[in-house]
C-alpha cells in the first residue's frame, strides 16, 4: 500500500487520528475531529513510531498501520489465546504481559505477541487462583486479574490466593475475628499535647477509639479483641501485639495511632500496610489500607496523607491483613479540635467499619466510598439476616 503521508485527507486519516488520540499522542480537543494529515498528526505518528521501535518517518506505511491497528485493542475487549500459526498481537496482549510480569510470572518480555510463554504464564496464574488452567485469557481470568489489582508484585503468588480466598469467604462479618490494637499505653503515652489546662495523650485517645470500634464491630457480629486495656502497667512491644493477633487467628488487624509533629501545621490521616522498598507488598493489607484511608477521608474531611508501605514488625509479623492508621495529628490545632470531639471519633469508627465490610465484598458488589450505612448493617444482624 502507498504510505499515508502529510497532506493526505480522507477516512483513513481520521482512523489514524482516532487511534493516536486514544494513545494520548494527539490532543483530545483536536483529536479525530477532522480528516487532514496535518503537522500535529505527523508529530504524533513520529512519536508513535519511536515508542514502538519502528523506523521514524512520520508516514503510515504497512508496518506502522499494523502497529496502529494492534494499538486499538484494550485489555478485556476480546478473549486472548495462543493462536496458531498466526499469533494474536495487540496492546491488550502487551498490557496483559506487563501485568503478569509485575506479578512475577515469566512471560519472556512484553512483546505484545500472545505466544507459548504468555499462554503458559496465564495457565500458571489460573492455577494459582483456582481457575481452569487453559492458558486462555477470557472474562473469568480478566475478572481475577482485575480483582487482584495492579499492585501484587514481588513474585509471591501465595498472596494472590490470599486475596481471592478472602473474597470467596463471602461478604458476611458474622463470626470473623478482628484484633484492634490501641497504640502505646502503660509507661508510653505516645504523643502528648498540653492544651491550656488540658492534657491530651495519644494512648488515651486511641484507646477510646478502640472501645468505640469494638462496640460497632461487635454489633455487626464480629468477635473483637483489644491488645490492651485502658491503663496497662507496661507498654506491650509491637512484636507481642503481632503475636497476640496471630495466636487469636485474627482475620483482620487494625492498629490505631495519632501522629505528632513539631510543626503544628502538619495534619491529616495516613494508613500503613506491609511492604518493602523493592516493591514487595501484602496485597490484602494494601487493599484494606486503601479502603480505610478512602472511607476516613470521605467521611471526615481529614487531609489525605495517603497510604504507605512499611516493613514495621507490627505489619510484617502479623499473618492477616494488617493496617496501622494514624488518625490525625494531635499536635495540629485543627485535627486536635476534631479528635477530642466524641461525635467525630464516632465518624472515624464508622469509616473503619465500612472499610472492613468492603474488604469482604466481591469487587462487582463493592459500593462507592462513604455509602455504607453502618447502622443498617447492625439492623440486618439484629434481624438475623446475613449481612450481604
Ligand atoms: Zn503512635
Amino acid at each position: 500500500m502507498r504510505p499515508i503521508r502529510p497532506g493526505d485527507r480522507g477516512p483513513a486519516v481520521t482512523e489514524i487520528r482516532t487511534v493516536l488520540t486514544g494513545l494520548d499522542l494527539l490532543s483530545k480537543a483536536t483529536g479525530p475531529h477532522h480528516d487532514e494529515f496535518d503537522a500535529a498528526t505527523e508529530r504524533a505518528v513520529r512519536a508513535f513510531q519511536q515508542s514502538r521501535g519502528l523506523s521514524v518517518d512520520g508516514r503510515v506505511g504497512a508496518e506502522t498501520w499494523r502497529a496502529l491497528d494492534a494499538a486499538r485493542w484494550r485489555l478485556g475487549a476480546r478473549t486472548l489465546y495462543h493462536a496458531v500459526p498466526v499469533p494474536l498481537t495487540g496492546e491488550d496482549v502487551r498490557s496483559l504481559q506487563e501485568r503478569l510480569l509485575e506479578m512475577g510470572y515469566d512471560v519472556g518480555g512484553a512483546d505484545a505477541v500472545y505466544g507459548v510463554r504468555t499462554s503458559r504464564a496465564v495457565a500458571q496464574f489460573q492455577r494459582e487462583v483456582g481457575l481452569a488452567p487453559d492458558g486462555t485469557c477470557g472474562p473469568h481470568t480478566m475478572g481475577a486479574l482485575r480483582r487482584l489489582g495492579r499492585k501484587v508484585v514481588g513474585g509471591r503468588p501465595q498472596w494472590l490466593r490470599e486475596s481471592d480466598a478472602i473474597r470467596q469467604s463471602g461478604p458476611t462479618l458474622v463470626g470473623r475475628t478482628v484484633v484492634i490494637d490501641p497504640g502505646h499505653g502503660g509507661t508510653d503515652p505516645g504523643v502528648v499535647v498540653a492544651d491550656g489546662p488540658l492534657r491530651w495523650t495519644e494512648a488515651d485517645l486511641v484507646h477510646d477509639l478502640a472501645n468505640r470500634l469494638e462496640g460497632r464491630l461487635a454489633a455487626s457480629g464480629v468477635r473483637v479483641q483489644l491488645t490492651r486495656g485502658p491503663v496497662p502497667e507496661t507498654c506491650l512491644p509491637d512484636i507481642d501485639r503481632a503475636q497476640l493477633a496471630n495466636s487469636l487467628g485474627a482475620d483482620v488487624f487494625i492498629s490505631l495511632h495519632a501522629d505528632g509533629h513539631a510543626n503544628p501545621e502538619a495534619e491529616g490521616v495516613a494508613t500503613y500496610h506491609y511492604g518493602t522498598d523493592n516493591g514487595v507488598t501484602s496485597a490484602t493489607g494494601e487493599r484494606l489500607a486503601g479502603l480505610v484511608q478512602r472511607e476516613i477521608v470521605a467521611r471526615t474531611g481529614l487531609r489525605d496523607c495517603r497510604t504507605h508501605a512499611k516493613a514495621w514488625e507490627l505489619l510484617r509479623l502479623t499473618r492477616m491483613p494488617a493496617v496501622r492508621v494514624e488518625v490525625g495529628y494531635l499536635t495540629s490545632p485543627s485535627d486536635r479540635s476534631r479528635l477530642v470531639d466524641p461525635r467525630f471519633r464516632d465518624k472515624l469508627v464508622e469509616a473503619i467499619v465500612a472499610a472492613v465490610q468492603r474488604m469482604y465484598l466481591p469487587i462487582e458488589r463493592d459500593v462507592p466510598t462513604g455509602s455504607i450505612d453502618v447502622s443498617e448493617l447492625r439492623a440486618a444482624v439484629a434481624a438475623g439476616t446475613v449481612v450481604d
